[in-house]
């Protein structure tokens, strides 16, 4: 699984003062007393938040602390509570108590959950007021609010895995279409984590992609692939069959394209049966005719349709890049995904 994660203190609100003081009236010695109560600390508030994908925001943040309630006034004047403090969250974040390990809670969306709550206001002195001492002179000061570590931990799914060959340009597709990659949790091949980005297309819409660097780099080194591994990719809704154009070794791209699909159905059957997008990668060294013979000759050995079934894209010199994301879009979301006549308007790639 790939699991972003964050640590961050937060502190909630301390209560205001109480206040002492007492009635002030024209020609009379000492009234009463009339110190009002101090106001509430403010509540730290996680909120789910729709469009946030990563924790990436909380890098480098290390404490937050929210706002201290007003102290009490004179003539009973009660200090103002202070508002809560929102910090925004994407929907999925698992939120633990980083001291204990206890699962303090799991965000779902639209969810709003105080998670500090605001230390209350301290009493002014007319509370101490009795029969046998008219004129207090005591004030109690405004409760701490609750501080806890927290460790914010949110597990991402890919939509698409890439797939292919070692060298086929598998990460720097990746680099080429993402900006933001959130730190990865380790992975048993260390030297093999996946790497993850999310990719922008514009406001509306998102896809969140792994470079799989799995089946047969893990297989040629002697990693295992972990359960865990593999479960992911599984959960990955479309591959990227990425296959550079021209192979050093002389190998030919439909060659290579069998080699990888042997690796996928041997490891599994969902995986074998993930639909699946063939991308001629690296057309950047061929010329343009060439290019389009090399693409013919493998729309044919792979008895697909050389226009619907494959593309063609240079990662490293990023042309192609457009079409492949708006394919891809549509094979995520073949009904539209919920949004009417949208339409491309920038992002991270360029064509
Ligand atoms: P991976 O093993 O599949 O992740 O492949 P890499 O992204 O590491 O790329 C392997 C090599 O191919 C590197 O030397 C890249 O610079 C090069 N490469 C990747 N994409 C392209 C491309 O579109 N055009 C060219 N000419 N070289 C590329
Ligand atoms: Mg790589």
């Amino acid at each position: 699984m790939f699991v972003d994660q964050a640590i961050i203190t937060v502190r909630a609100g301390t209560g205001g003062g109480g206040r002492v003081s007492f009635r002030r009236e024209k020609g009379e010695p000492k009234g009463g007393p009339n110190g009002g109560d101090g106001g509430k600390g403010a509540d730290v508030v996680l909120q789910a938040e729709d469009g946030m994908h990563t924790l990436y925001d909380f890098r480098g943040v290390p404490l937050v602390e929210a706002p201290h309630g007003e102290d009490g006034g004179k003539k009973q004047c009660h200090g103002g509570d202070a508002p809560d403090m929102v910090i925004k969250l994407p929907a999925g974040t698992l939120i633990y108590n980083d001291e204990t390990g206890e699962l303090m809670a799991d965000l779902k969306p639209s969810d709003r959950i105080v998670i500090a709550k605001g230390g209350k206001g301290g009493w002014g002195n007319e509370h101490f007021k009795s029969s046998t001492n008219q004129t207090p002179r005591r004030a109690t000061p405004g409760a701490e609010g609750e501080s806890f570590r927290l460790r914010f931990e949110l597990k991402l799914i890919a939509d698409v895995g890439f797939v292919g060959l070692p060298n086929a340009g598998k990460s720097t597709l990746l680099a080429a279409l993402t900006r933001a990659t959130p730190k990865i949790a380790d992975y048993p091949f260390t030297t093999l984590s996946p790497q993850l980005g999310i990719c922008e297309l514009d406001a509306m819409r998102r896809i969140v992609m792994a470079d799989i660097p799995g089946l047969i780099e893990g297989a040629s080194k002697g990693a295992g692939l972990g359960l865990d591994f593999l479960r992911h990719i599984e959960r990955t809704r479309v591959l990227v069959h990425l296959l550079d154009a021209q192979p050093p070794d002389g190998s030919t791209p439909a060659e290579n394209y069998r080699t990888v699909r042997h690796e996928l159905t041997q490891h599994s059957e969902e995986l074998g049966n993930k639909p699946e997008l063939i991308v001629l990668n690296k057309v950047d060294l061929l010329d343009p005719d060439e290019a389009g013979k090399v693409a013919k000759k493998l729309a044919r050995e792979l008895d697909v349709d050389a226009k619907q079934g494959m593309l063609a894209i240079s990662g490293a010199a990023h042309t192609g890049l457009k079409p492949l994301l708006e394919r891809l879009w549509v094979m995520l979301h073949p009904k539209g995904g919920g949004v009417e006549n949208w339409k491309a308007v920038g992002g991270a790639a360029e064509t």
